[in-house]
């Protein structure tokens, strides 16, 4: 499946804020945000003459951002509204319950990885169970009632451990409970808006889209 392999600082640094797509890294003085907070290139640092951002501009920019702290692509992520648009409820919110449900989401939520990267990497590499059976696929949707395990020959990876003592200190959040000593989670209900801890405007998103 085609992925964004460059430079995933430089996606934080367009953005302006910490997307927390490096993992511990990201909690360190070696943030690439917070060593160096303007955008990259040669325009980065401004030419002193500001322009106001266009509507359009604005809501492209929060479409982008969503994307990247997912790292979904352009043609999944407009499946992803799609799929939103045609449910009942809300589009802004059932596009981020969406993402949120994800495996490789789930796996980060839970702490068994400490980025959506790293859980990509788990999954892919069959280290992840759901309901007792290996799934490789980082997009599987993860529904209520299911369980999702970290196999015991990964319990030991650095990547793994890294993620459950980060978790283990800020704990997950409310729509999923974790079992640390067996690596075992559980999704207890689909996500609402107030339980999906994004600083998006997902509004922006459903209006960009619906030009
Ligand atoms: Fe973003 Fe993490 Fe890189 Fe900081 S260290 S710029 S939060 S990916």
């Amino acid at each position: 499946m085609a992925r964004y392999t460059g430079p995933v600082c430089r996606l934080c640094r367009r953005e302006g804020l910490k997307l927390f797509l490096k993992g511990t890294r990201c909690y360190t003085e070696k943030c690439a945000v917070e060593r160096r907070g303007y955008a990259p290139g040669q325009h980065g640092r401004g030419t002193g003459r500001r322009r106001k951002a266009s509507e359009y501009a604005l809501q492209l920019r929060e479409k982008q951002k969503v994307k990247r702290i997912y790292g979904v692509l352009e043609t999944q992520f407009e499946n992803y509204f799609e799929d939103a648009f045609r449910r009942t409820g809300v589009t802004g919110e059932q596009l981020l319950v969406n993402l949120e449900t994800r495996l490789d989401n789930v796996v980060y939520r839970l702490g068994f990885a400490g980025s959506r990267k790293a859980a990509r990497q788990l999954i892919r590499h069959r280290h992840i169970l759901v309901n007792d059976r290996p799934v490789d696929i980082p997009s599987f949707r993860v529904q209520p009632g299911h369980t999702v395990q970290v196999r015991e020959r990964a319990r030991q990876l650095p990547l793994v451990m890294e993620g459950v003592e980060r978790r283990g200190q800020e704990g997950t959040v409310a729509w999923l409970e974790v079992d640390y000593k067996s690596a075992t989670g559980r999704m207890l209900e689909v996500p609402t808006r107030a339980g999906i801890p994004i600083a998006a405007q997902e509004q922006l998103i459903v209006e960009l889209y619906s030009k």
